[in-house]
């Protein structure tokens, strides 16, 4: 599978976490992994290929040697969530004949940029089904919304630093209605479901597809590349792998941009109930669960700033990542990123057999960078481990910009380490 076109496809048809896990589902399906399911007994044999989901947003998959009573755990995490706007319960608003949808934000987007843009609604829906909710993935893949800008002729200031409010600047126009307008019953029209919605969890969804830009097409432009082009570059490397001597484990963690907080995010129990009822299922007891541990290997993939052109004094002094130069290895003093001498030292020599570059970042010292998932997910289940990612820039905007050949750079990098 060629990588670029792979990760194209994908970021096309990734329109919320609840889509991304179901691409994910897709693809290990077809590379002979079988579902679990956390409510019933985790029943495995060696060699198998397994995967597990939590509220359908994250995902963790494993693959076993077929023989090894204490192999470690190899883990490679990222995150299935973007910056967006969700949709309010019951989000209708009406100004005589117009009608806006009621979002607030969720995660920490660059708000200007998602103003002036087609957008649409994607998520999902609970229907009640013989007096039991059923969830349902919705998708109004049409340009639905627009979230009108004030015009300058109004907003003198808005070239000198505007100051957007959510709840004022950014509601979306949604149509102009004379009548009562209902809008679930249009959901349950436009998505053909049978059957009473009962609540949902629906994003904005910008309606840009990921195209190619520059003089030699070397960048890619599209939205969501914090985290999607990781995680899917991650997924080819993790099907290109077999390695008998380790557990190999993906991590797909929805609601890093917003903390990790929740029942399926890096900072829950998600990862450590999976490992610990894997080792358990395989024979294993506390004492071979900490070998696994001790011996194993986090590598936290998200993406990274690459030295901006028209900024290049918000680099580090002696920070120079670009685009198309390889994966980035993010360190900071105070551990908000997870390398260390020794994380690295072992990151650097794989690279160096794989073949692939690798560049060194650190935030200067007066900018807070942003937080990932490699020290929260470590908080739950303690491995050795790195923070590394795509250079990219734009990050949170709502196109982002990555070089076209990082993605295969991080696919071979993958391989290697699950690999190793
Ligand atoms: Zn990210």
């Amino acid at each position: 599978m060629k990588t670029l076109p792979q990760i194209i496809k994908w970021l096309n048809a990734s329109p919320s976490p609840f889509h991304v896990v179901e691409n994910l589902k897709e693809e290990l399906l077809r590379l002979g992994f079988s579902e679990l399911k956390e409510k019933k007994a985790f029943v495995l044999e060696k060699g198998g290929k397994y995967f597990v989901t939590r509220n359908h947003s994250s995902l963790i998959a494993v693959a076993l040697p077929k023989e090894d009573e204490t192999a470690p755990f190899k883990v490679v995490a990222a995150h299935t969530d973007s910056p967006t706007f969700k949709l309010k319960p019951n989000p209708v608003i009406k100004k005589g004949n117009t009608l806006q949808i009621n979002v607030e934000p969720y995660g920490g987007m660059i708000m200007s940029t998602w103003l002036d843009r087609p957008l649409g609604i994607a998520g999902r829906v609970f229907v009640k089904k013989k007096g039991k909710p059923e969830e349902k993935l919705v998708q109004i893949d049409k340009n639905l919304l627009q979230i009108p800008n004030v015009c300058i002729h109004f907003n003198r200031d808005v070239n000198d630093g505007y100051k957007w409010n959510p709840a004022v600047d950014l509601i979306p126009l949604f149509g102009q209605e004379k009548d009562d307008f209902d809008f679930l019953s249009y959901l349950q029209k436009e998505c053909k479901i049978d059957g009473e919605i009962l609540s949902h969890d629906l994003f904005l969804v910008n309606r840009d597809k990921a195209e190619k830009v520059g003089l030699h097409e070397e960048f890619l432009s599209s939205p969501k590349l914090d985290d999607l082009g990781c995680l899917y570059s991650v997924l080819l490397g993790y099907g290109d792998s077999v390695n008998e001597k380790a557990i190999n484990v993906f991590a797909a963690f929805d609601n890093e941009e917003v903390g990790s907080l929740t029942k399926q995010g890096a900072d829950s129990t998600f990862l450590k109930d999976v490992l610990h009822r894997i080792n358990l299922a395989l024979g294993g007891n506390e004492e071979t669960f900490s070998q696994r541990v001790a011996g194993g290997f986090l590598l936290s993939a998200d993406n990274a700033h690459a030295n901006h052109p028209n900024h290049p004094e918000l680099s580090d002094a002696t920070t120079h990542v670009e685009m198309n130069r390889g994966i980035v290895l993010k360190y900071n003093a105070n551990q908000k990123y997870t390398s260390d001498a020794e994380s690295a030292a072992y990151l650097k020599s794989l690279a160096s057999s794989a073949k692939v570059e690798i560049q060194e970042f650190t935030n200067r010292s007066d900018l807070k960078g942003g937080s990932t998932l490699g020290n929260l997910s470590n908080a739950q289940v303690s491995f050795s481990s790195c923070d590394i990612g795509l250079p990219q820039l734009a990050m949170h905007s709502a196109n982002e910009l990555c070089g076209v050949k990082d993605f295969e750079a991080m696919r071979k990098l993958i391989a290697a380490f699950y690999n190793d």
